[in-house]
C-alpha cells in the first residue's frame, strides 16, 4: 500500500466517522487528523517532537530526564549532583532547557553557570 493509499484509507475512514488521537505521556489526549495519524504511524517520535515544536535531540533529553525523576542536575558545593526533585508539571518537553529547568527550586535561584 502506497502512502497516498493509506492516507487515502484514513481520511475515509475519518469521513465514515472514526476519529483519530492521540496520548501523549506529557500533554494528555487529543484529536488528530488522518495526516496527522499517519505521520505518527512513520514515526512516533518524529511526531511527539513536532507537535513539542523540539528537535528528536531535545526531545528524547526531556525524556530522559523524566525517566530518571526528574533529578535537580545542578552541583552543589560539596561537588556531588543535587538530585532533588524538579517540579515535574512546571516543566515540559517545550520549556525544558539543560542547565536552567532542570534545576530545583534552590538551585533555580541560582546563577547559571
Ligand atoms: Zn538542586
Amino acid at each position: 500500500m502506497t502512502e497516498t493509499e493509506k492516507l487515502n484509507f484514513l481520511k475515509a475512514l475519518n469521513k465514515a466517522g472514526i476519529e483519530f488521537s492521540y496520548a501523549d505521556p506529557h500533554q494528555g489526549c487529543f484529536s488528530i487528523s488522518p495526516v496527522g495519524a499517519l505521520e505518527c504511524v512513520k514515526d512516533p517520535l518524529a511526531y511527539r517532537a513536532r507537535i513539542w515544536r523540539v528537535t528528536v535531540e531535545a526531545l528524547t533529553e526531556y525524556d530522559q530526564w523524566v525517566a530518571n525523576g526528574c533529578p535537580c542536575n545542578a552541583t552543589t558545593e560539596e561537588g556531588r549532583q543535587c538530585r532533588n526533585t524538579v517540579d515535574y508539571y512546571s516543566t515540559s518537553p517545550h520549556n525544558f532547557v539543560p542547565g536552567v529547568t532542570d534545576r530545583c527550586r534552590v538551585h533555580r535561584s541560582e546563577k547559571r553557570q
